[in-house]
């Protein structure tokens, strides 16, 4: 039986300096306060071990005894490490810390002078201070390794799947480390070898359990994290209907947080600035943020930051102190995820170009429509004049006066003018906007062509209304365009200063000459136009909102004068107020300065 006891209790040993070893490599590994403390409390819980077999090394000697007050005292730090143990993954309140760290102290120096040779074999019960230690002793143990059980079950408490188990394994550690301590203080009083073994293979389950616990292998992550590998299996799948990249980073970062137990994880932009940032609280995020920044300055004091390049990107993932291990495993998977988001962005950018193609083609589609049915309607009313009028000169050509027959066909002539206008606006418009209209370009005199122009118009019935002011002696530069286009520019704006003015009104035309360009200006007395109409005029169809007996026309005008004057490099405008007139003015650039 002896020699049974000894086999197993230095087996047991052997195991202790194992793991006290593998805490320490850990501990170093991880530069984790909690690797630390672990490796501290397993060395000291292995030294208490080792020292309770003094006598098998030195006999019952004062040696002896003093080994086993040593042995005493590290048995009532050791709940104490795993107390701080606990704290670091989630903070005690300060009240219980301290009341903690008084009720180890006194124990300790209780320990220290009591007057009695503590040895682990012949303990007098009966002596009421022995009694009374062994009390307090249990009772400290009992209550700390109770305290750092709940403490674990609470930090894990409603978090990702592998942060609770690894909880839950620190927690059932502790619970094993209590009962470990109860059977060993139950072998002590009665001994018998079951309850000695029982204990040793107690210490050792639980001691294994907190090293993994602490620093979690890879496989045990695995294992922890299938219910979120699953969720993100299936977020993924979900992608295939995501249309935008925001869609892609709701449904992702959520789930990529979860599985690693992240506090908060970001996508970053190429020059490191996060893109969008997924955290479990405000504070979460601001911490994300601020440990980017001292990133950038070389800096991560809590090494809670892990960065995780792929494809063109890279994610950020801030840990927290209950997270396990971020190690190469997982690294690999959020890599895998990253290249997964690149590649739904890039469906999504697809898509996008997809609608915007689509959408571009249905308003084609739709403006030539009413390209169509504009153009219809205004050919329709010069038509069925023209068609009323000839019907009627046919039908009643002997019946009408000499005077009312030439009005007539005066009216079919300005309505096929009409007609014919209309007819080459349309095509203007084609050859505008396929770019096949062809300017000649060559420097021209601009006066010359706006003279032209008035002088065709004061053919007409306005006959001295349009008052061309040029200064005789000013020498103005040639200007450099296609003169048959700024013809058409000028005739088109007098036709509608003419036509929105009231006829006794003069219109002005002033041509001056600014820094390179030459400016043609076109003033009417006229109604005006309100400031918010001054853009829609120059659109396709655009006309300002008129009373509906007002003068007809198609809003093409204005807009073929803007494409013909930007197309020769200058620049069309209009300024007016209501029931102030209207001055359209345009540039053309100076040929040679
Ligand atoms: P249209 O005269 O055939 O309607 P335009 O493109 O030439 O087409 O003109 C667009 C709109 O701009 C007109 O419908 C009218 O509302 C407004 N407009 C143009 N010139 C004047 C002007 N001199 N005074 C007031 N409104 C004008």
């Amino acid at each position: 039986m002896e020699t049974a006891i000894y086999v197993i209790g230095w087996a047991n040993n052997v195991l202790l300096i194992v793991l006290s070893v593998l805490a320490l490599l850990l501990a170093r590994r991880t530069h984790t306060a909690t690797g630390r403390l672990l490796a501290w409390a397993v060395v000291t819980f292995t030294v208490a071990t080792l020292a309770g077999w003094t006598p098998w090394a030195v006999g019952e000697t004062d040696l002896h005894a003093w080994f086993a007050k040593v042995r005493l005292e590290l048995q009532i730090l050791f709940p104490f490490l795993l107390l701080r143990l606990a704290h670091a993954f989630r903070p005690f309140s300060d009240l219980a810390m301290r009341i903690a760290t008084i009720a180890f102290a006194l124990i300790a120096v209780f320990v220290a002078v009591i007057p009695v040779n503590v040895t682990s074999v012949d303990l007098d019960l009966a002596s009421a201070s022995v009694a009374s230690l062994f009390l307090a002793y249990v009772g400290w143990v009992v209550v700390a390794l109770l305290a750092v059980a709940r403490r674990f079950q609470v930090a894990g408490r409603g978090q990702p799947g592998s942060i609770r188990r690894r909880m839950s394994l620190l927690s059932a550690a502790a619970v094993a480390m209590l009962f470990a301590y109860l059977t060993a203080f139950a072998a002590w009083a009665v001994a018998p070898f079951a309850l000695m073994v029982t204990s040793m293979l107690l210490v050792a389950a639980s001691t294994l359990a907190f090293v993994l616990g602490v620093a979690p292998s890879a496989l045990l992550r695995m294992r922890w994290r299938r219910d979120e590998e699953h969720e993100l299996r299936e977020a993924i799948v979900a992608l295939i209907s995501a249309e935008t990249t925001e869609e892609v980073l709701d449904g992702i970062l959520p789930k990529v947080r979860r599985i690693v137990g992240a506090s908060a994880v970001a996508l970053l932009h190429q020059d490191g600035r996060p893109q969008r940032v997924e955290a479990s609280t405000p504070i979460a995020e601001r911490l994300l943020v601020d440990a980017l920044c001292s990133v950038g300055s070389g800096d991560d004091p809590g090494h809670q930051l892990s960065i995780v390049p792929f494809g063109s990107g890279r994610l950020a993932i801030r840990t927290t102190p209950v997270t396990p291990l971020v190690g190469d495993a997982e690294l690999e998977l959020l890599a895998w995820v990253g290249t997964v988001v690149e590649l739904a962005f890039a469906r999504c950018a697809h898509l996008a170009e997809d609608r915007a193609v689509t959408e571009r083609l249905r308003e084609v589609d739709r403006l030539k429509s009413e390209f169509v049915q504009i153009v219809a309607h205004d050919l329709r009313s010069p038509m069925t004049a023209v068609a009323g009028l000839a019907g009627t000169l046919q039908a009643r050509w002997e019946d009408i006066d000499a005077d009312m027959k030439l009005t007539m066909l005066g009216n079919i002539g300005s309505s096929t003018q009409r007609m014919s206008d209309l007819v080459v606006d349309v095509l203007d418009i084609a050859h505008i906007e396929s770019g096949e209209l062809r300017y000649d370009i060559a420097p021209f005199d601009l006066v010359r062509v706006v003279r032209d122009a008035v002088e065709d118009l004061q053919l007409d019935a306005v006959k001295g209304r349009i008052e061309l002011h040029v200064k005789e002696d000013a020498t103005l530069p040639l200007a450099l365009g296609d003169k048959r286009r700024h013809r058409q520019v000028v005739a088109n704006l007098l036709t509608n200063a003419l036509k929105y003015s009231p006829r006794d009104e003069p219109i002005d035309v002033h041509v001056t000459w600014a820094a390179h360009e030459l400016v043609v200006g076109i003033r009417d007395r006229g109604d005006g136009i309100a400031e918010s109409e001054h853009g829609r005029i120059f659109e396709k169809f655009g006309r300002a909102v008129v009373p509906s007996d007002a003068t007809p026309g198609s809003g093409l005008g204005l807009y073929i004068c803007k494409a013909m004057v930007e197309a020769q490099g200058g620049r069309i405008w209009v300024e007016s107020m209501p029931g102030a007139g209207a001055t359209f003015r345009f540039t053309a650039p100076v040929a040679s300065h």
